[in-house]
């Protein structure tokens, strides 16, 4: 299996982590109902990390989302895989995402749980790709903006291979 160039090294990523979960605590001071809901499966990784920094009674709950596309590009044509176990209305709903490429996958989450009537929804993503951006998302907490490339590893996949990979990187041509 090919090496990934290194993008985001583990120190980088690690340190960028904790900001945000000291962001998040001081966001959310105060609320004792947080229901934190990772992306599955992309933002496992990701999310395992980051609850460990925030300071904050939560609850995890994790949905799993397909996008359907042609090759790496998304369709916005999307299916909830796994589905929260527990009620969202009126909790404090933190979604957990690994990246924003095309952004219909978040609209149809977005559009989704407003249905559920929660308190409040708030996105914290690791990676946003604006270049590749079909619609606008709110992005409350952002890892790092990236250019146009196909990333993987820290919980990102290419053919369900590299998750494990510590760092994230790029697979070269
Ligand atoms: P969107 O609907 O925003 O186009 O797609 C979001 C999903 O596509 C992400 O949650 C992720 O699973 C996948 N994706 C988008 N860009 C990349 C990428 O560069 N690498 C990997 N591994 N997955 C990506």
């Amino acid at each position: 299996m090919k090496q990934p160039k290194v993008m985001l090294s583990i120190e980088t990523l690690q340190a960028r982590v904790r900001e945000l979960g000291e962001e998040i605590t001081r966001d959310y001071a105060g609320a004792d109902d947080l229901m934190v809901v990772p992306i599955l499966k992309g933002s496992f990784l990701f999310a395992s990390d980051l609850i460990r920094c925030i300071d904050l009674d939560l609850s995890v709950e994790f949905l799993g989302l397909r996008s359907y596309g042609a090759g790496t590009e998304s369709s916005g044509v999307v299916q909830i895989t796994y589905d929260l176990t527990q009620p969202v209305t009126g909790r404090d709903v933190l979604i957990v995402e690994d990246i924003v490429d095309t952004g219909l996958s978040m609209r149809y989450l977005l559009e989704n749980l407003a249905t559920r009537h929660p308190r409040s929804v708030k996105l914290c993503s690791l990676l946003h790709k604006p270049a590749r951006s079909r619609v606008k998302i709110p992005i409350d907490y952002l890892g790092f903006t990236i250019e146009d490339r196909f990333v993987v590893g820290y919980g990102l996949d290419y053919a369900e291979k590299y998750r494990n990979l510590p760092y994230i990187g790029v697979l070269e041509e």
